[in-house]
């Protein structure tokens, strides 16, 4: 069982960080949020069965890998979905703590190369990168700011030949996604 651990407090705690100053009682908050909230609830699942054969294999089980493995187990198919990383901590279910995931054992950590014009008050001129290395991926690391995305977008992907694409078409799926079958009150017809 892995527990999340908060970023290194010397770098967090930088001009170049998000949070520019850490007060001790802003360390003793961290190591607190760390002990009561590190951990996963899904910890407490039992143990999966491995079995030899799958009808699909996952590759990640971020904002995509989740949905399709969702999707996919409305039929009766065995799935296998692989995830590099933890189980997602009680931590991420809080938006306002983005900033100290950010860099935390749960986040890949990318860098760029150092940039000529951007990033520079950042250590080696390189900027951060965070994705997400955990169940859930950068979606566990994110904000949970849900758009739905311009209307405009999806009418010029479905004139550029892409049917299916329009906004009057990919509604019916934002809207499903929106809403549990318990609160529409009867069971999504949608494919
Ligand atoms: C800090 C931050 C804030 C954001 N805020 C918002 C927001 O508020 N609203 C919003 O809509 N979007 C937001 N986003 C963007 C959004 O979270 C991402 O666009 C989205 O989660 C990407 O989904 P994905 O499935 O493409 O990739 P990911 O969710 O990143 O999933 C990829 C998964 O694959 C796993 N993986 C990679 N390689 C392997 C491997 N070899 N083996 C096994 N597993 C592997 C990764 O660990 C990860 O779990 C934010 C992103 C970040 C980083």
């Amino acid at each position: 069982m892995m527990s999340w651990v908060p970023p290194n407090l010397t770098s967090l705690c930088s001009s170049n960080s998000v949070i520019s100053t850490c007060q001790p009682s802003t360390i003793m908050f961290l190591t607190l949020v760390a002990n009561l909230f590190g951990h996963s609830k899904d910890d407490s699942y039992p143990n999966y069965d491995t079995e030899k054969e799958y009808d699909f294999v996952i590759v990640g089980a971020g904002s995509a890998g989740c949905v399709l493995a969702n999707r996919l187990s409305e039929v009766q198919w065995k799935i296998l979905l692989l995830e590099a990383g933890m189980e997602e901590p009680n931590v991420g279910s809080v938006p306002a703590f983005v900033p100290m995931l950010i860099g935390s054992n749960i986040d890949w950590m990318y860098q760029t190369y150092p940039q000529p014009y951007a990033c520079l008050s950042r250590a080696g001129k390189a900027c951060l990168v965070p994705r997400g290395k955990v169940m859930g991926g950068s979606s566990t690391i994110n904000f949970m700011i849900y758009v739905r995305g311009n209307q405009r977008d999806y009418d010029e992907w479905a004139e550029a030949g892409n049917d299916g694409w329009s906004y009057e078409e990919v509604l019916p799926y934002f809207l499903k996604s929106e809403l549990e079958p318990r609160d529409s009150g009867s069971e999504s017809t949608l494919p």
